[in-house]
C-alpha cells in the first residue's frame, strides 16, 4: 500500500490538495472551482468518487471558494471547524458537515486525518497530516506564519509534505506591497518565506522523506526558479516539486522507505557509542 498525492492548484488564487490510496481520498481544501477541481483530477486519472471527505484548512477564499458546489454535486461531507465555518459566507446541510477538533484522529476508509493548530490570520486555522494504514504519512502545511513546534513535530513524520514557500525576503522587501501588508505577510501569522522553509527542511527533514511539495508561491514576491534553485543545493535524497499557481502537479506515488541497512549499521553504532 502506498499514497497518492498531487496539488490540483497552489497559491493565493486557489488551493486544493489530493491525497489517497487506492480506494479512498480525501481533499484538503477547495479552492478552485468544482469545474477546474473535476477537469484537473480526471487529467490526472484520479477518480472524484473515491473522495470521501473535504477538509477545510481555514475560511480564506482561495481554500473554500469551490467547497460548496463540489461538496452538493457529489455529496461530499466537509470537515470544518464550527469557528472557521462561522467565518464562511455560506453553510453546509448538517448531514455533510462535520466538526473536528485539533489532535483528533479520523478514520476515512483506510486514511487517517490529524488537524494541529497554526499560526495564521484565518479564525480557527489548521494544518492536517494523512496517514495510510501502512504508516504512508504526508503533510499539507501552507499558511503558515511560521514554523512553530508542532509543523516541526509533524514535518518530522512525514514520507511527503505539501511545505509553503510563500516568499522570497528580499522580493517582498523591495516590492510595491504597503507596509502594513509586508507586515502581515512576514509577521508571523501570515506566510512562510523560502528561507524559513529551507530552514525547517535542512533542520528537521527525516530520512524517510522522499517528496518535497514547495506550494503556495506568491504571485508578486517570489519566483518558482528561485524556490527550485534554493532547494534543489540542499536536496539529497528528496524529490523538490514546485507546484504551480496555474495548473495542477503529476500525481506521486508515495511509499513507505525501508531503512537501509547503512542506516541500520548507523543506528547500532550511534546507540553502542551512547553507551560509552
Ligand atoms: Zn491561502
Ligand atoms: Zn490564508
Amino acid at each position: 500500500m502506498s499514497l497518492f498525492i498531487a496539488a490540483l492548484n497552489s497559491g493565493s488564487n486557489g488551493n486544493c490538495y489530493y491525497v489517497g490510496n487506492h480506494t479512498e481520498a480525501v481533499l484538503i481544501d477547495a479552492g478552485i472551482s468544482c469545474r477546474e477541481t473535476e477537469k484537473r483530477m480526471k487529467r490526472l486519472g484520479l477518480s472524484i468518487q473515491n473522495v470521501k471527505a473535504v477538509f477545510i484548512s481555514h475560511e480564506h477564499s482561495d481554500h473554500i471558494s469551490g467547497l460548496e458546489i463540489l461538496s452538493a454535486r457529489y455529496n461530499i461531507p466537509v470537515y470544518i471547524t464550527t469557528t472557521t465555518l462561522q467565518g464562511c459566507r455560506f453553510s453546509i446541510p448538517a448531514n455533510r458537515m462535520y466538526n473536528f477538533s485539533a489532535n483528533e484522529r479520523i478514520r476515512i476508509g483506510g486514511l487517517t486525518i490529524k488537524a494541529f493548530t497554526k499560526k495564521h490570520d484565518a479564525c480557527d486555522p489548521h494544518s492536517f497530516i494523512v496517514q495510510n494504514n501502512d504508516g504512508v504519512c504526508i503533510g499539507i502545511f501552507t499558511d503558515i506564519g511560521k514554523a512553530c513546534e508542532q509543523v516541526v513535530y509533524h514535518f518530522r513524520q512525514c514520507n511527503a509534505v505539501f511545505l509553503e514557500a510563500n516568499y522570497d525576503e528580499e522580493m517582498l522587501a523591495a516590492g510595491s506591497y504597503p507596509f502594513h501588508l509586508k507586515r502581515r505577510i512576514s509577521g508571523g501569522n501570515g506566510h512562510l518565506s523560502n528561507a524559513a522553509a529551507l530552514e525547517l527542511f535542512c533542520a528537521h527533514r527525516h530520512n524517510r522523506l522522499t517528496h518535497l511539495i514547495l506550494s503556495h508561491l506568491s504571485k508578486n514576491n517570489n519566483r518558482p526558479e528561485l524556490v527550485e534553485q534554493v532547494f534543489m543545493q540542499h536536496a539529497g535524497q528528496t524529490k523538490i516539486i514546485v507546484a504551480s499557481r496555474y495548473h495542477e502537479t503529476e500525481v506521486y506515488h508515495i511509499h513507505q522507505t525501508a531503512v537501509t541497512t547503512e542506516q541500520i549499521i548507523y543506528q547500532h553504532n550511534a546507540v553502542q557509542l551512547s553507551m560509552f
